[in-house]
């Protein structure tokens, strides 16, 4: 029998498939089961018109064989059919856009390595000689007698001739690819590995996918004795849990879900189902994990959606549908409005999809805003594990996602230690407060003994505490939240002097304006300035920045491993109301020399309060000791 060759195009293709390293060889099953399920779908709609092929939908199905004696493969749909003429065209050459595409891309990109993006253009039937060394299809159509076997080992041609089927229908017969040691394609007759690919790729085909299973059930007979039988199996559910009533779902059914395909172990904190008709239709089945992945914050976590089409699958980890201060959310959206063959490339720009994120984007917003105002604590616990996510995207957009985020964001407060968004308060401001207070550092027990914090808590102010290393910089790149901008405590002129202590504290740095200088000259590139607080209520000193990078900045910045240089601009206050401002004035007057040692510890302590190394450590710890020595 003669041989006929591949159009040229196909026969590239074909040598792409059959040489194939290309890992994700499991789709060639989803490809087969689709092309199927075209041919169900052709035949009914078919018979709707012919009334004299009449064919009732029950009776359409997809079946499946395992032949693992002789290392074969079944797909056997009774649908459509194909001619001898067809066999020719459909499966001699491409006819698919998906497949043109496909070689397209990889001829502009000259690179055979792209072969890792079959899994989403979809290359369809050439895709079973991924794993098949020979392919034998038979074919009955609708409209002609009588069947064709189609059969090819690749490359060199396919041979078309006459078969026995008397039924309209498809059957391919996949002959595996011998087993090497990386690749074990006897995997594809392995009945829990088909089971689990008709479940993950083909879960929703609206036809029975069906298959002979083994089982082992109890003799009644004999109790010592099992039975060994086989039993026909559907393995697909044919309605996809998304697409089911919500009514009709429980709990157990949403979470099982999740843990079955978004790789957690523990239940979801938050399900969100819903429905979207009109300018893009879809169906979104989102999930809010309840504990933090543990690569979350570093480069390996993937992130996405899973993307399906009229309920085929498409692709997973969709990125262009999930903005990223929301890439902690899991799950998938099916839209009948997309294009089964869409590239990732294409979904970065095509229209509909930025529709449809916009959409998914404005979702999780209005279900975390319900969240935090109808059920507080599982909010909290939402921000604990996510949160911190929120303010990185801030600082990353710079700002530019401030204005959809900054009333989901919560903060540790001075008041109770509790956690407050910034519209609380907000409220909660006394009306001559002017700005928003906050204090930077590792930990609140440090922060809340910080030596401002006194004469804050007098005024009856309150502080936010940012302990997150990212969250200093998030509020310099938010600007304020309504009109209030953000002060640190440890920042420039708090504004908490009334006119009286203004004028009362020039007069006295008019005074020591001699000491001040002369501290400052001691202390010489350590800092800006030496100058009289208003900040402080029982401590001696206090460092704190000028406008610029803030002390706590300068410390997160410091650990960076590539090494920063930037300094903030430090300003050494001093409490001229401390018995220890007093002496040195005395000491001053006396001995201007000696009041350089209490600078010097003045100046450690502040640091160390800070959180800032200092620099001679056993220099700090000898003065201190001849200190207490003196005073013995
Ligand atoms: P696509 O499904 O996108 O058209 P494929 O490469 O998967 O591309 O299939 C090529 C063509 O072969 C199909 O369009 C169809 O006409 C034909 N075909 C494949 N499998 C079957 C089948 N089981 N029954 C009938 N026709 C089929
Ligand atoms: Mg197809």
């Amino acid at each position: 029998m003669a041989k006929k060759q591949f159009k040229a195009e196909s026969k590239r293709l074909l040598g792409l498939m059959i040489n194939s390293i290309y890992t994700n060889k499991e789709i060639f099953l989803r490809e087969l089961i689709s092309n199927a399920s075209d041919a169900l779908d052709k035949r009914y709609y078919e018979a709707l018109t012919n009334p004299e092929r009449y064919i009732n939908r029950g009776d359409l199905e997809i079946r499946i064989e395992r032949h693992p004696e002789d290392r074969t493969l079944v797909i056997e749909d009774n649908g459509i059919g194909m001619t001898a003429k067809e066999m020719e065209t459909n499966l001699g050459t491409i006819a698919k856009s998906g497949s043109s595409d496909f070689l397209k891309h990889l001829e502009e990109n000259d690179n055979r390595n792209n072969i890792d993006i079959i899994g989403q253009f979809g290359v369809g039937f050439y895709s079973a000689f991924m794993v098949a060394k020979e392919i034998t299809v038979e074919s009955k159509s609708v409209e002609e007698e009588p069947a064709h076997i189609w059969k090819s080992t690749g490359e060199d041609g396919y041979t078309i001739e006459e078969g026995t089927r008397t039924e309209p229908g498809t059957r391919i017969t996949l002959l595996l690819k011998d087993d090497t040691d990386d690749d074990k394609y006897s995997l594809w007759i392995d009945e829990n590995e088909i089971r689990t690919l008709v479940k993950k790729y083909s879960d929703y085909v609206r036809y029975p996918i069906v298959m002979d299973v083994e089982t082992v059930e109890p003799d009644p007979e004999d109790k010592e004795k099992t039975i060994n039988s086989t039993r026909e199996e559907t393995l697909n559910s044919m309605i996809p849990l998304w697409k089911k009533n919500k009514s009709q779902i429980t709990e157990e059914d949403y979470n099982s879900f999740y843990k079955a395909n978004f790789g957690d172990w523990t239940d979801p904190q938050k399900v969100i189902h819903y429905n979207v008709e009109g300018n893009i239709s879809y169906t979104a089945l989102l999930y809010i994990p309840s504990q933090t992945p543990y690569n979350f914050y570093n480069g390996d976590y993937e992130s996405g959606l899973r993307l399906f089409s009229k309920g085929v699958f498409i692709m997973d980890n969709a990125k262009d549908l999930l903005p990223d201060e929301y890439r902690f959310v899991r799950g998938l959206i099916d839209s009948e409005d997309l294009n089964l063959n869409i590239s990732r490339e294409i979904l970065q720009q095509d229209k509909q999809v930025k529709a449809l994120a916009a959409s998914v984007e404005k979702k999780i917003h209005s279900t975390l805003t319900d969240m935090l105002k109808k059920d507080r604590s599982a909010y909290e616990t939402f921000f604990e594990n996510f949160g911190m996510n929120f303010k990185y995207e801030i600082y990353r957009s710079y700002g530019m996602k401030a204005d959809s985020l900054k009333d989901l964001l919560l903060y540790r407060s001075s008041k109770d230690n509790a956690w407050t968004t910034l519209a609380e308060y907000k409220e909660r401001m006394p009306e001559e407060q002017t700005e928003i207070y906050y204090a930077a550092g590792k930990d609140i027990a440090e922060l809340e003994k910080l030596p401002v914090m006194d004469r804050i808590r007098d005024k009856g102010y309150e502080v936010l505490y940012f302990t997150d290393p990212v969250d200093e910089f998030a509020a310099t790149m938010m600007y304020g939240y309504e009109g209030k901008a953000f002060r640190s405590v440890t920042k420039g002129d708090l504004g908490l002097d009334s006119e009286e202590e203004k004028q009362e504290k020039a007069r006295k740095t008019e005074d020591n304006k001699d000491l001040l200088e002369a501290l400052k000259n001691h202390l010489g590139d350590k800092v800006v300035g030496v100058r009289l607080s208003s900040r402080l209520k029982d401590d001696a000193a206090c460092l704190v920045a000028e406008e610029g990078i803030s002390i706590e900045m300068e410390r997160i910045l410091s650990q960076d491993p590539k090494g920063s240089t930037m300094k903030a601009a430090k300003v050494l206050e001093l409490n001229p109301d401390h018995p220890i401002f007093s002496a040195m004035r005395r000491m001053y007057i006396v001995d201007p020399e000696s009041v350089n040692e209490y600078i010097d510890l003045l100046y450690d302590q502040a640091c160390i309060i800070e959180g800032l190394p200092i620099s001679d450590p056993a220099g700090f710890a000898r003065r201190i000791a001849a200190i207490m020595a003196k005073a013995a």
